[in-house]
Parts: structure tokens; sequence; C-alpha cells
């Protein structure tokens, strides 16, 4: 069984009011930060080798140590809580149910980045949430861990929730940035970078929900005992929100060392693919990362198992070439058809688009209409090779990550399904009413 750090009192009946947090021993870790000076708790951070749980897994530490210092300018902690990544459900939930969990790892994490106002940008569809969310911060100041002079620390700091307006793409640190600051949610030149000139110009660290709650946990055990936890660079635990073809789609808690299969048949968590049907493929960490095969799935190229980590996840190249991403755990059973599930996707990401950059805005649109056209059987075989040049075109050309990620599902679904792409050409009556799954298993 996996050791719970984040969601070990998520089931204790009202986790989600101060007085229950704190009977559990909740903002203990704050008093102990609080105690300590910024570059210890920075240093335990670093120790922790927290990654960040947002997509990137970029180390929280060196992030926090690239936070310039200027002089007489406010600095910013910044909370990414636009979680709208298709098959990403995992900060939804830590807000809903552990808010203080996160309030408190707000609290620790801008003591140690010096920022007395502090924010948390929440994506618009999370509509219920910023109230739980803001009850919890008035719970918090009213019990003194928020506001002036925190706990006689001299340290003051305010905490203020901002809804976004429903666009995916300010889910990408910048555009999130120009979007708090009440522009068009457009991402920026890099550089200059957050750290340097985030929000209003002024040092910024954004990053994720689960990231900033990790913090707790590490300051409680510290950021050695942190790193104990889990297998090589895939220190502590992560949140993985499991959906699609399961018996128990939900959020698990793991800790990095369990195998793929062990998590997709394990009762403790997915408890295998529903109605008994096989495993036909799997996207690990959210829409944006290739999809993988489950025979690459279930083990390496070289016969090992595959395991619930950035390493395992990614080793192999150009053969799975995916990620651990934002943990968001999409299980395709055999019936699934790839050709429809890439056009969605497609279709998504054409439509969450900014526009700024041509390689992204002209060829989403185009992906979606040649997938379009496969899928509805009026597909032609040189669509294949085309469909592969457009998002050739766009990986690598972009001002932000989000043509990258319309590009990879296409060409892992090219790479590794190439041949239902083809059968949904050669056989266009049946593709209408059937999928190549039926047809093939
Ligand atoms: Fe906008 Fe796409 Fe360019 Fe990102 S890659 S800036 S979303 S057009």
């Amino acid at each position: 069984m996996s050791k719970k750090l984040l969601l070990k009192d998520a089931h204790i009946e009202g986790i989600r009011y101060f007085e229950t947090y704190r009977k559990q021993g909740g903002y203990g870790a704050a008093e102990k930060a609080l105690k300590m000076t910024p570059d210890e708790i920075l240093e335990e951070v670093k120790a922790s080798g927290l990654r960040g749980r947002g997509g990137a897994g970029f180390p929280t530490g060196m992030k926090w140590s690239f936070l310039a210092k200027p002089e007489g300018v406010p600095r910013h902690l910044v909370v990414n809580a636009d979680e709208s990544e298709p098959g990403t459900f995992k900060d939804r939930y830590l807000m809903e149910f552990l808010p203080h969990l996160l309030i408190e790892g707000m609290l620790i994490s801008s003591y140690c980045l010096g920022s007395n106002v502090s924010y948390i940008y929440i994506r618009g569809e999370y509509s219920w949430i910023p109230d739980i969310l803001e009850e919890a911060i008035e719970e918090a100041k009213a019990a003194g861990f928020l506001g002036k002079n925190i706990l006689g620390s001299g340290f003051d700091c305010e905490i203020y929730v901002q809804r976004g307006g429903g666009a995916y793409i300010c889910g990408e640190e910048t555009a999130l940035l120009e979007s708090l600051e009440g522009k068009r949610g457009n991402p920026r030149l890099k550089p200059p970078f957050p750290a340097v000139k985030g929000l209003w110009e002024r040092p910024t660290v954004v990053n994720n929900v689960e990231s900033i709650a990790a913090v707790v946990p590490i300051i409680d055990i510290t950021g050695a005992e942190y790193a104990k936890i889990g297998v090589g660079k895939s220190t502590g635990t992560k949140l993985i929100s499991a959906c699609g073809n399961i018996n128990k789609p939900g959020v698990y808690e793991i800790d990095m060392t369990i195998t793929v299969e062990e998590f997709i048949y394990s009762d403790e968590y997915c408890g295998g693919i529903k109605d008994g049907k096989r495993l036909k493929a799997c996207i690990p960490g959210g829409s944006s990362v290739p999809i993988v095969p489950a025979n690459l799935l279930l083990k390496t190229v070289n016969g090992e198992p595959r395991y619930m980590n950035y390493e395992s996840l990614a080793d192999g190249g150009f053969a799975t070439g995916t990620m651990m991403g934002s943990g968001g755990f999409i299980v395709l059973d055999e019936d699934q058809c790839i050709v429809e599930h890439t056009m969605t996707l497609a279709r998504f990401y054409n439509h969450e688009s900014c526009g700024q950059c041509t390689p992204c805005r002209e060829g989403t649109g185009w992906m979606y209409k040649i997938l379009k056209k496969i899928e509805n059987g009026q597909g032609k075989m040189e669509d294949i090779d085309l469909l592969w040049d457009i998002q050739r075109k766009i990986e690598g050309n972009t001002i932000c990550p989000l043509g990258d990620a319309a590009a990879w599902p296409v060409a892992a679904a090219i790479r590794h399904f190439r041949d239902e792409f083809e059968w949904h050409i050669k056989n266009p009556e049946l593709c209408l009413t059937q999928n190549y799954g039926l047809a093939n298993y």
C-alpha cells in the first residue's frame, strides 16, 4: 500500500473546516516553518526533490531559488489552480476536501519566498470551490494563520482567490499572469521568466496546487525523509486522477514505486478494466502527453515492469515518449476508437488555441479537419502523412507548450496505431457503423 502524505486525513468528516484540520495536527508545519529562516525552508524543499506536480515536473526548490529579489520590489506566489487538462481532476479534490492543506502550504511557501500577497487562480468551471477556499482563508485568518504578524513572526500574508474565465490556455503560467492582471490570457514570450518579471512585472513563483500542498508534509517530516519515499528522482507521493474504462475512477495517492499494471488492476486503485475487457492503451499524464499502447504500458522495451513514476513512464524515448505529466490517467479499453479519440483531442486543442502563433492556430484546425475526415470514412492514405507533417511543423515552433500538447497526441496515435488509421481509410463504410476494435480484436 502506498504511503499517504496528502490524503491521509481526507476521509475524516469535517476536515474541510479549520477546527477539525487543526485537531489532526493541521498548521503544525506552518508553526514549525515560521520558526525557521526562509533559506532553511528552501533547503528543505530542495532536499525533498519535489518536482512540480502541474505537468512539467521541474524541481520546485530550484524554481524557487531562481526568484529575483530586487530591493523594495514586492514578490508574489501564485497558485495555479486552473486545472483544465482533460483527464485531470486531482487539484479539484484537494481544494474541495482539504482546502486548509493548500492554505497552510501557501503560508509556508509565501514566507519562504517573501510574498506578502499571494493568489490562487482557479478555473472558472470549478464554480463551487472558490467559496470553499475563501471560507478556509477566513477561518485561517480568524485563527491568526493569515493576516498581519502571523503568530508573532513579523510576517504578513494575505491570500486572494481569482476566478478564471474558462480558458484552458490560462493554465500556462504566463497566460495565467496576464489573466490575473485583468488582460486577455495570451501566453508571454519567455524570457523574461516570471521569476524575474511575473505578476505586474514583479518577481513571481507560479506553482501547481498539489506542489504547494506537498510543502506541508515536507516541512513536517523534513525534506530528507520526504526524499526517501518513492524512487530515483520521483520522490514523495503523487496524486493520480484515474478515469476512462476502469472499475474505480477516482483520485489516488501513490508513492511512485508501484507498477502501472498494479495501478490499473489492483483493487486498491483502478480495480481493473470495466466489464472484463482488455486494455488497449492509456494516456498516463493528462491529454497532452502521448498515448501508450498496452504492450509498452505494462512493460518497458527491455521487458521490465513499467512503474508509475517520472523516469519509467518516459523510459524508452521513442518507444513511449510519454510522461507522468499532470497525473491524469486515462484508460482506454479494446473497444475504444483511437481515431475518434485523437480527433476529439484535436478539436479541444483547436478550440483552446489562443491564436497568437500560426503553427498552432492553423495547424490545430488542419489536424482536426483531417482527423474528422478519416473518422467519417472520407480519408485518403496520404492524409496520414499530411497529419504527421502538420504535427511536426507545430512541435517546438510555438510560443507556449499548447502547440506541443496538440501535436504529441497526434504523433503518438499515428506512431502506435497507424494500422487503425489505415483501417478507417480502407473501410469507409465499416468505420461509420463500428470501430477498429470490434472488427480486429
Ligand atoms: Fe497561443 Fe497556441 Fe501559440 Fe500557445 S502555442 S501562444 S496557445 S497560438
